[in-house]
């Protein structure tokens, strides 16, 4: 059974610019997506983490807003309001800890760093199993073999590695006994400790171990992202997939059309939920096809108030995330529109920009096609417009 009671403080605080890219590390992508997306959704696939607190930068609030806009809103439910973190890793600890102050004392605490994408179900049990009795962290062996030197680089000696461990988070603490601990703490003006077990070491608490896992890598250097680049595409043997799409929108009063994520000038506009773009909404099913989840209607329901007169390029962003989610990589993108008027010709590379930029692909990937239906059916009667989309994107092969 799931402990209501088992909270995981996310570490997101770090400026962390070592590894390059110009954002800190926990905002870089890594394979097209947000290392820190990653470790969030790695940490609430697990059901045993009920809820994260994330501990953030305060210049960092849009960054991780756009973190949280791909994941799917089961996911961003349990993320609690971030808070801002202090100039070291201990007072952001801290913060955070004092955000959790409400909870019922007994409620036990992950602590994590969002450097740490590649956290497994496996281990996370392990943390919550070893976590039910007490602080624990998670220790590898040593295998390298370890020397002393001294201030001249010349080695001194060879250290006994036996009892020697090398340590990792999730660190797992009851909550009132962490909380205190970086209480006192801070009194004592001690913000230098590197880990969360370091501060039970200095009152004398005990903390178990429990085996750590050698892929929870923290990513810290540019060579640590190539790395981690390459086991997210290393073995992943991918397959094509082609779907299509289809929609309709019927023309209604107005003074424009949306398509491709384009305003266009017309004499009527659409009836419609949202923008009514109908290129979009194709394309959007298409991509919902090839990933076997669901259509357009299920993910954003017309019922659902807040859709209304939504921009629909928000739901092309977020079936590409869906898709980037599952590593997938979109090859092409292909779109006719079938309408007597408006003329699609004066816009359409600017819909063909438009949509490689939602899409995050190149221009040259999204064909752009247009045909009236040489004024038969509704589209030649222009009591609508219709849109066909065909989307080719190569996935993971799940058997
Ligand atoms: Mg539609």
């Amino acid at each position: 059974m799931t402990d209501p009671n088992t909270i995981m403080l996310l570490v997101a605080g770090g400026r962390g610019l070592r590894a390059g890219g110009g954002l800190p590390k926990q905002y870089r992508k890594l394979a097209g997506r947000m290392v820190i997306t990653r470790t969030l959704e790695a940490a609430l696939a697990h059901d045993g983490v009920v809820q994260v607190q994330p501990v953030i930068h305060s210049d960092d609030e849009e960054l991780f807003d756009k973190a949280l806009a791909c994941l799917p809103k089961d996911v961003t439910r349990r993320i609690l309001r971030p808070v801002h973190g202090g100039a070291s890793r201990s007072r952001s600890v801290h913060a955070g800890l004092r955000a959790l102050e409400g909870h019922a004392p007994e409620t036990v605490v992950l602590i994590h760093d969002a450097a740490r994408p590649f956290l497994s179900a496996a281990l996370l049990s392990r943390a919550l199993e070893a976590g039910a009795k007490g602080a624990a962290i998670p220790v590898l062996p040593v295998t390298d073999t370890v020397k002393q030197l001294d201030a001249h680089g010349i080695i001194t000696g060879t250290v006994d590695r036996s009892g020697l461990r090398t340590v990792q988070t999730p660190q797992v603490f009851p909550l009132a006994q962490i909380a205190e601990a970086h209480n006192l703490a801070s009194a004592a003006g001690r913000d230098d400790f590197t880990d969360d077990a370091s501060l039970f070491e200095w009152l004398g608490k005990p903390v178990r171990s429990f085996a750590g896992d050698p892929g929870n890598v923290k990513l810290t250097t540019e060579a640590d992202f190539q790395m981690a680049e390459l086991r997210l595409s290393a073995g992943a043997r991918l397959t094509t997939r082609v779907a299509t799409g289809y929609d309709v929108h019927a023309f209604g009063p107005g003074d424009h059309v949306t398509l491709c994520g384009v305003k266009v000038p017309h004499t009527m506009g659409v009836l419609a939920h949202s923008d009514g773009d109908v290129a979009l909404h194709a394309l959007c099913d298409a991509i919902f096809g090839v990933l076997g989840e669901g259509d357009i209607g299920q993910h954003f329901p017309p019922s659902d108030p807040q859709w209304r007169g939504a921009s629909s390029d928000r739901f092309l962003a977020f079936a590409c995330e869906r898709l980037r989610a599952r590593n997938g990589v979109i090859d092409h993108l292909d779109i006719s529109i079938v309408c007597e008027k408006p003329k699609i010709g004066p816009h359409r590379d600017a819909m063909q920009q438009r949509v490689a930029q939602i899409a995050q692909v190149a221009p040259a990937r999204v064909g752009l096609k247009a045909t009236t239906s040489e004024k038969l059916g509704f589209t030649g009667r222009s009591e609508g417009l219709a849109a066909l989309a065909t989307v080719t994107v190569r996935l993971p092969d799940e058997g």
